[in-house]
């Protein structure tokens, strides 16, 4: 099951520097506030008592954005300390947060375990040195696998996040980004493709036409085409694509927004299983009943019904139903008494 995660958002606090792409006053949704340690336990307070938690969920509190393992080590322990006592009386279960490679020593790892923390996050972005240098993160791709390695060896759980579309990219770059996480294996990975933020040097590269983001057609099949592999390795994709918020609305210059391009993505992954599996097997006559799980239906028929149309357009106005089916376990479907995974 999902943890019910109590978020809390530290706004570029100990970032080194800005890097190229990255404003969060307007992509992570919040304004910056000084977050304190009691701050973090009203925080928890209130978040274990949202009417959203299920019973039996596992809750996580969870610290985003900036560089947390750069912060003072006094303020570390103060807002990780917060959570302390969530922990002993086991209402809370975990601690997460994200942060940058090249500010986990191993000391800051040890620190971390012994403070409760359970993930750590990193932004990798990318595997190439080209492609970090260019968006002046400051670290290379050494130090994503050297950090991402002492956690594992702490026995914390590990998560990457990855930015495809960032400048100097390339069909190249892509591949050895995705075989460089692949070899990594963390237990999960975000994708957030690039954006174009008001305020950033990437939003004055943009009008100066010195870069183009990906189309949201791009941006699509490379998530995609990220996801299956990841998840055919057993790796869980945790989110694509950044929360709408209307402080994202705001500063959006240009690139591939959507406020589902998760389920953009998996819609397109089903498609394409959707094809392959007619083009393996061609339909008997001119319809052809697709059963799926409940939960997998509004993926199988894609985002307004498109893999309708676009499946009956590519197979000669093959007319597809898709129905839902209790027994059919998620990511299989079945037709003609046949069963296709869609990874
Ligand atoms: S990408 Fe991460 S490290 Fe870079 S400025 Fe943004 S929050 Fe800080």
């Amino acid at each position: 099951m999902t943890p019910f995660i109590i978020p809390f958002f530290l706004s570029h606090q100990g970032c080194p520097h800005r890097c190229l792409y990255c404003n969060q006053h307007q992509s992570g949704g919040r304004r910056a506030e000084p977050l304190t340690s009691p701050g973090v336990t009203r925080g928890v307070e209130a978040g274990l008592s949202s009417s959203r938690l299920q019973p039996g969920a596992s809750v996580e509190v969870a610290f985003y954005g900036g560089t947390f393992t750069a912060l003072s080590r006094d303020r570390q322990s103060a807002l990780l300390g917060a959570v302390a006592p969530f922990l002993k009386r086991n209402l809370v279960q975990g601690i997460r947060l994200s942060t940058r490679p090249d500010a986990l020593p191993c000391d800051e790892v040890e620190f971390l375990e012994s403070m409760g923390v359970t993930t750590i996050e990193i932004g990798a972005q990318s595997m190439d040195d080209k492609v970090l240098e260019m968006s002046r993160r400051g670290h290379t791709a050494l130090d994503t696998r050297e950090a991402a390695q002492r956690i594992k060896t702490a026995g914390l759980k590990l998560g990457l996040q990855l930015l495809p579309g960032l400048p100097g990219e390339n069909q190249a770059s892509l591949e050895s980004t995705l075989q460089g996480i692949l070899d990594l294996s963390p237990d999960e990975v975000r994708l957030y493709p690039a954006l174009v933020i008001k305020g950033t040097p990437l939003a004055k590269l943009y009008q100066r036409g010195e870069y183009r983001p990906l189309t949201l057609e791009q941006a699509v099949e490379i998530c995609a085409w990220m996801f299956k592999s990841l998840t055919r390795a057993g790796i869980t994709v945790t989110r694509i694509g950044l929360q709408t918020s209307s402080e994202l609305t705001q500063g959006l210059m240009a690139g591939p927004h959507h406020p589902s391009l998760g389920h953009l993505v998996k819609a397109e992954i089903f498609y394409r299983a959707i094809a392959s599996s007619l083009q393996i097997k061609p339909a008997r006559g001119s319809d052809v009943t697709l059963f799926v799980a409940p939960r997998d239906v509004s993926q199988a028929q894609g985002h307004a019904r498109s893999n309708l149309s676009r499946l009956s357009r590519d197979f000669g106005n093959l007319k597809i139903k898709i129905k839902p089916d209790p027994d059919q376990p998620r990511g299989l479907f079945r037709w003609q008494g046949e069963m296709f995974s869609v990874i």
